[in-house]
């Protein structure tokens, strides 16, 4: 446990997306681990924020609301994070709302592809393995293994349904400058998801993503190097950004990813991140952005 005891941990994804804990879950290992800020940051939703505010009350751990949406990229996986959105602004809602619709067709489609190769999945053992609004590629993965045709989630990827895979279908994504200007609309703090895993143009594109508000960047996190982590902390100081982090936490066993809490966050960057966002510092005064959220 030791390894894990860092205190920060701003990528977490829960049930209320493809996570495989709960929110209440995901509480209460963080309590466990002794971290003091967490941020749900599940795809294109904000709907397990609640439950993980009500389990952490008085806990002494803070839950920011967050949310990663998905924008157009050179390779189709641009990540944009948003952080302390207000969960009810109209704007934001509506775009999620759009990208759960999309998904659910995106779906459907990848499991018609699946059935036309020979491996056919039922739609409602999908819908229920996703609980919740948003569907993704790791739900299918799943019920693929549940039926026998992978042993293991990562081997679907692998054989089909992978970026490359004969059933992969795409998902909707809206335009950076979109993303961006909802989550700032919606009271947010918006930050580049993993950009060294969203290929080269994502970094090269950093200052044009700053011209439309861009706050951050995502530093430390699982698949970053030594050096990756340098050259983008040499960006963040160059384009004033914020520095944030995060596991990308998916779920305990191996094949879901890094453990929570495993990358080391500085815990100022927590600091920066809640001053940006208008809040109160932990030893200042509260800044007047906080009555506008
Ligand atoms: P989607 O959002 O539906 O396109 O699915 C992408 C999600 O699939 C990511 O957020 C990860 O949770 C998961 N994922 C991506 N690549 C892999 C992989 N190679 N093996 C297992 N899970 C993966
Ligand atoms: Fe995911
Ligand atoms: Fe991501
Ligand atoms: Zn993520």
């Amino acid at each position: 446990m030791a390894q894990y005891s860092h205190r920060v941990d701003l990528h977490i994804h829960t049930t209320a997306s493809d996570g495989v804990l709960t929110p209440s879950e995901v509480v209460h290992l963080s309590l466990e681990r002794g971290l003091s800020v967490i941020a749900l940051t599940d795809h294109d939703t904000l709907g397990g924020v609640a439950e993980a505010h009500r389990a952490a009350l008085g806990a002494g751990l803070e839950v920011i609301a967050g949310v990663e949406i998905n924008s157009e990229g050179e390779r189709g996986d641009l990540h944009i994070l948003g952080y302390y959105v207000d969960p009810e602004n109209g704007p934001l809602r509506e775009r999620l709302r759009a990208m759960q619709q999309a998904r659910l067709a995106r779906a459907r489609e990848m499991v018609r592809r699946l059935a036309a190769m020979g491996m056919s999945l039922d739609w409602d053992e999908v819908r229920a393995l996703a609980g919740g609004e948003i569907v993704g590629r790791p739900h299918v993965a799943r019920a693929l293994v549940n039926r026998g045709y992978a042993q293991t989630t990562r081997e679907t990827f692998e054989r089909f349904i992978g970026r490359d895979g004969p059933a992969y279908v795409p998902r909707l994504r809206l335009s950076p400058a979109d993303v961006i200007e909802t989550i700032i609309g919606a009271g947010g703090v918006p930050v580049l998801a993993h950009p060294v895993c969203s290929g080269p143009a994502a970094v090269e594109r950093v200052p044009e993503f700053v011209s439309y508000g861009l706050r951050g960047l995502e530093v430390y996190y699982p698949d970053h190097s030594p050096e990756e982590i340098e050259m983008l902390l040499e960006l963040c100081r160059k384009h004033d950004l914020l520095v944030t982090g995060g596991s990308d936490f998916h779920g305990p066993r191996v094949e879901e990813g890094a453990p929570l809490g495993s990358v080391y966050v500085p815990p100022e960057c927590a600091e920066r991140l809640r001053k940006a966002a208008g809040g109160a510092e932990t030893t200042d005064r509260p800044s007047p952005r906080t009555n506008q959220r």
